[in-house]
């Protein structure tokens, strides 16, 4: 059989620096923005002449913290509960025989200086790092398709957490804010609202503690019911 060897054609810069708490597809975190470093000599104006018409951009990336040969026929989707088995090719699973991933995003500017050209995105899941093998303009009249069975994953994910932030977090968030991140607390607002806990940690009466990371910033948060209340946002330590 024929394999083919593909070189990335530029690098994801995001906000989410670890897998934990990104949304499972994108659109669901608006708040989120990232950077679509292209690499030279994809980089120049000429091969995006045109894009700037286009609202959205299908991103075709590597599932690249994904280790290779992972993958197996049948997977767990976190939106059947974690405990249902599908097929790997009926689900978006990173776990594939090929790590390939595609996420239609926000193309929010096209940025070039001295002939270098970046993509600002809007909206995406893609963890900080990730490679980009293509970029395709998104066809609302060929892609968004009204009358599509969506299988198992019909509605989007439940977005029912209500987020508040503790007097610290705040004073945190806003100095944050000031300094490097502005939006920050809208981002974590919609990363948490969407409840990124483990399936089998959701509906337990105790008061649980979560962390994670965004930037270069550990954000930590406990639960009540359906209450996520954000504790503390400080500078990311790397735990031994
Ligand atoms: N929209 C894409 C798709 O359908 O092909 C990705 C869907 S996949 C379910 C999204 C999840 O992949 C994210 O929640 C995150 O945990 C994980 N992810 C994102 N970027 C990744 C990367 N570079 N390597 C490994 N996992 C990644």
């Amino acid at each position: 059989m024929r394999s083919f060897d593909f070189q990335p054609i530029g690098i994801i810069h995001s906000c989410y620096t670890e897998k934990f708490g990104i949304p499972r597809q994108p659109g669901l975190v608006m708040a989120a923005s990232a950077t679509l470093e292209l690499y030279a000599p994809y980089d120049c104006p000429e091969a995006l002449a045109e894009l700037q018409g286009f609202s959205h951009v299908w991103v075709v990336f590597v599932f690249h913290q994904t280790v290779r040969g992972e993958w197996k026929p049948t997977v767990r989707p976190p939106r059947l509960g974690g405990n249902q088995h599908v097929g790997v090719f009926a689900s978006r699973s990173p776990f594939r025989p090929n790590p390939i991933g595609m996420s239609a995003v926000m193309l929010e500017d096209i940025q070039c200086h001295n002939g270098h050209c970046q993509l600002i995105l809007r909206g995406s899941d893609l963890l900080d790092g990730t490679p980009v093998l293509d970029i395709k303009p998104y066809l609302p009249y060929a892609d968004a398709l009204p009358g599509a069975r969506g299988g198992f994953a019909t509605q989007p994910p439940e977005n029912g957490m209500t987020v508040v932030f503790g007097e610290l977090a705040s004073i945190q968030c806003a100095a944050w804010e000031r300094a490097q991140y502005p939006g920050l607390r809208q981002l974590v607002e919609q990363v948490l609202q969407a409840d990124p806990r483990p399936a089998y940690r959701i509906g337990r009466e105790d008061k649980q503690s979560f962390g994670l990371r965004l930037y270069d910033i550990d954000v930590k948060w406990v639960v009540h019911g359906n209450r996520t209340e954000v504790t503390t946002l400080l500078p990311h330590k790397n735990e031994k």
